[in-house]
């Protein structure tokens, strides 16, 4: 039976914020501002601005607040903005932030090192967040991060995975977003987790989020989509990492993602080749190589030419 992908998708561009906080050479307010401005013009419905966290746990996110007031917010994009408590929801209040996600981790040992509780515990104490966000009409979802696999566990149980966004619907939330920051989903795992939670949870609405650190990033977007889910976080130029995880990589890259969905006939509104023109300018300001293939080998449109005559010839006769 051939596999069927769905008609139209939406692409959340996180490298302003995943990309970017990876980075050594940090854009300045204004930089990112710029950046943010063109890729709402490029025809994102979503992107991830920044984080209102600890400006010495990332100093790279530090200027998010500035970036808020700073961007003239387009009609019909979300902007939002990672946070990890109240804080952050009053930090979203204050410059215009629509829309806060917050995340927790599934690793039951990383939790439980760090926070001295479950992930599922760690959800239940952002009720307070969920209820000011909603009192200022700010948006709020959840992500889960190292959903696929971790560093620090054998095996992310489903178990453990569908624990957690049960606790995110009991505080109020019904957008969920499964993340591999580690990079260690592969496709049918991804299929199985998205064709299980989809039929178990029909209410939430689901983002993936995959970092390409060994190559399968585009692989498990396409095991998402063969399982219904439209919605995808990707970098430009495939800026990112992870600081946790040895060799992370960063979010596959928007570009590849938004030109194989371009061959495919899978609609995401994007014009690729203003966002090309973006990734370029962003690999260019970083001043080292990045994850895109797309930056390498450009559009596979693009090659489509005439055969040179004589190629041709000597074609046919070595056959
Ligand atoms: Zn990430």
């Amino acid at each position: 039976m051939a596999l069927t992908y769905p008609k139209k998708i939406r692409i959340c561009e996180v490298g302003p914020r995943d990309g970017m906080q990876n980075e050594k050479k940090m854009m300045t307010t204004e930089e990112k501002a710029r950046y943010i401005e063109e890729i709402a013009d490029a025809g994102f419905p979503v992107i991830e601005v920044g984080s209102f966290v600890s400006p010495k746990a990332v100093p790279q996110m530090a200027n998010t607040d500035d970036v808020f007031r700073s961007i003239r917010q387009k009609e019909g994009v979300e902007y939002r903005a990672l946070i990890a408590n109240l804080r952050g929801v009053d930090r979203a209040i204050a410059c215009g932030c629509k829309k806060v996600k917050l995340n927790v981790s599934a690793s039951v040992a990383h939790n439980l090192a760090n926070l001295n509780c479950t992930p599922a515990e760690s959800v239940a104490r952002f009720k307070e967040c969920v209820e000011k966000a909603k009192e200022n009409q700010i948006g709020i979802s959840g992500s889960i991060s190292m959903a696929f696999g971790s560093p620090w566990d054998k095996e992310i149980r489903i178990e453990t995975v569908c624990r957690i966004i049960e606790a995110y619907m009991a505080v109020g939330i019904r957008e969920i977003s499964l993340s591999d920051a580690s990079g260690m989903a592969y496709p049918s795992q991804v299929a199985a987790i998205c064709h299980t939670v989809r039929e178990k949870y029909p209410d939430v609405s689901w983002w993936l989020h995959f970092h390409n650190t060994r190559g399968l990033g585009i692989a498990n977007i396409l095991a998402g989509l063969s399982e219904g889910f439209t919605q995808f976080d990707t970098s430009f130029a495939g800026v990112g990492g992870c600081p946790f995880v040895p060799g992370a990589a960063g979010n596959v890259s928007s570009e590849d993602v938004v030109h194989m969905c371009a061959e495919m006939g899978i609609e995401t509104g994007i014009d690729l080749d203003r966002l090309m023109e973006i990734s370029h300018h962003v690999a260019s300001f970083l001043g080292h190589p990045t994850d895109s293939y797309l930056l390498r080998a450009g559009k596979a449109s693009d090659l489509i030419r005439e055969v040179p005559t004589r190629q041709a010839k000597n074609h046919t006769q070595s056959k």
